[in-house]
């Protein structure tokens, strides 16, 4: 740390003094370059601090979280971003359960080593029986002409689905290995839900799902939370069931969970009525969370806006688990804040050179489905958002030969990203763990699904060094207890990442040209 500092003052004393004591007089890139150490590593320390208790949406410490960023948002000379306030507060529906009885054609399962999930209904005592119906991938789109529900009506049935899509099994159709918003559960369970459907089942194997049964079971056996939008319609349980434990409910029924399979790769394929009902029952803990986005506002020239967006929120804690047991969360989301903070505090000191107004949205409740915001997305004015540029989980080690934008194919900013990098002799670069779905995974989702163009902004997996420490974190720390604040980090993807999401905004306010989506999207675009 200490050679890094007197580095910056070395090259302060070569360069005119006022440059370093009035950033103004630099360019906005020359300033992106001169980041210094303590700017990146202090808002990613703070939120990671043990203090925070993993910053989950209704508890102490996300609330603790919620109250710094306004803070610092003051602190930094920011307007208030919601009607004066810098919080957006909503309601979301608490629901949870100490496990449940769960049987299927005389087979009992256990939980949650077969089978997890959530009452997602207001009653306190659920007792839920309903006819099985397996249907398919449970997909139903006319971008590839696919309809798994056909004309079954499936209104007070539990329905059994595959997660993924129809492109895992066959890479001519959908995208190939590439998860489509199709592919990922919450839109099974979307689907479901405008069906009618009184339960969900989604089939869990390590590769459809992309994650082992660990994960499902470390985030379905908490409290889930939900807001109004996504609790419509009549879907009173949503889970997730072991393939093996499928296999044992179907033989005992003699059929053949291969020849399902093989029937749904197909788009003749029609849902299937297994000949037994299922059985849930259990009891259901509800209560109202309140939480809240912190909004804060850079004003432009004009009220069109771009949205700079990272997520507050984590896991929080475990009380089960023994030894540590704080979801820290420093890079998923603390980098991430950190970075858009950084790029914030920047942008202010080229506010006179602003045309578009920036909007710093510190949003919660994204570990729980992007609800806050999909809030903040459907209670804004948002003829008057021009772009979103989202960051998440954003790489501290050494400098990487690229820069991602995650979801930039959908729109400009796809050529702008590339354009822009080039000048650095950096290439652009997409996520290797494409069938992961990690575009519909983080915020900038709650806008593209409106048809604003958004991406996801980050240095890319290679080092120059050759390691790959992202696409570890992928793989390693992410979503668990090790996600934790480490002052070695290098930092330098994260240098990177601050600087192209600046050249980004520098890139709009310039040309003046917002970048469009494309009018061929492999999701659907509400209005
Ligand atoms: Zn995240």
């Amino acid at each position: 740390m200490k050679r890094i500092r007197n580095l910056t003052t070395i090259l302060c004393y070569g360069m005119i003094l006022g440059a370093c004591s009035n950033p103004s007089s630099l360019t906005l890139e020359q300033r992106a370059d001169q980041v210094s150490r303590a700017e990146m590593e202090s808002i990613t320390e703070l939120l990671g601090n043990d203090l925070f208790e993993g910053r989950a949406p209704g508890t102490r410490g996300g609330e603790l979280a919620e109250i710094s960023v306004q803070s610092l948002f003051k602190f930094m000379d920011f307007e208030p971003g919601i009607d004066g306030s810098y919080f957006q507060p909503f309601v979301m529906k608490g629901f949870s359960n100490d496990g449940f009885d769960f049987s299927a054609n005389g087979i009992p399962l256990n939980y949650p080593e077969d089978v997890v999930g959530t009452f997602s209904v207001e009653e306190t005592e659920v007792n839920l029986t309903g006819e099985a119906v397996f249907v398919g991938f449970g997909i139903t789109t006319e971008l590839w002409d696919w309809n798994d529900y056909k004309d079954m009506d499936v209104k007070d049935k539990i329905v059994v689905t595959r997660v993924n899509d129809p492109g895992m099994v066959n890479p001519e159709i959908f995208e190939g290995h590439t998860l489509t918003y199709f592919g990922r559960w919450t839109y099974h369970i979307e689907e479901a839900s405008r069906r009618g459907a009184a339960g969900i089942l989604l089939i869990h194997t390590d590769e459809s799902a992309g994650y082992d049964w660990d994960v499902v079971r470390n985030s379905w056996t908490g409290e889930e939370l939900y807001i109004e939008s996504n609790l419509q319609n009549n879907l009173k349980f949503r889970g997730w069931i072991q393939e093996s434990a499928v296999r044992r409910i179907l033989e005992s029924a003699d059929v053949d969970l291969d020849s399902l399979y093989d029937a749904s790769n197909s788009r003749d394929f029609r849902p299937t009525e297994l000949g037994f009902s299922f059985h849930i029952a259990g009891k259901n803990h509800i209560r109202d969370v309140m939480n809240r986005n912190v909004v804060a506002e850079i004003p432009g020239k004009t009220d069109k806006r771009i949205v700079l967006s990272a997520h507050i929120d984590h896991l929080g804690m475990d009380p089960e688990k023994a030894g540590d047991n704080i979801y820290n969360g420093a890079i998923d989301n603390g980098t991430a804040v950190g970075a858009m903070m950084v790029v914030a505090k920047i942008l202010k000191e080229f506010q006179e050179d602003l045309h578009y107004t920036i909007t710093i949205l510190a949003c919660n409740a994204e570990e729980s489905g992007l609800l806050g915001s999909r809030f903040y997305v459907e209670n804004t004015d948002r003829s008057s958002i021009i772009a979103n540029i989202n960051f998440e989980s954003t790489p501290v080690w050494g400098k990487t030969n690229s820069i991602m934008g995650i979801g930039a194919r959908f729109s400009d900013f796809e050529p702008m990203i590339k354009e822009l990098a080039a000048r650095d002799d950096l290439e652009y670069s997409t996520f290797s763990m494409s069938n992961q779905g990690l575009f519909y995974r983080s915020d900038q989702f709650s806008f593209a699904r409106y048809g604003i163009p958004a991406v996801w902004i980050s240095a890319g997996e290679d080092e120059a060094s050759g390691e790959r420490n992202y696409t570890e974190f992928w793989k390693g720390d992410y979503h668990t207890v090790e996600d934790e604040f480490n002052p070695e980090w290098e930092l330098e993807g994260m240098k990177q990442t601050i600087k192209y999401a600046l050249l980004l905004v520098d890139h709009i306010n310039r040309t003046l040209t917002p970048p469009k989506l494309k009018t061929e999207l492999p999701f659907p675009v509400e209005k």
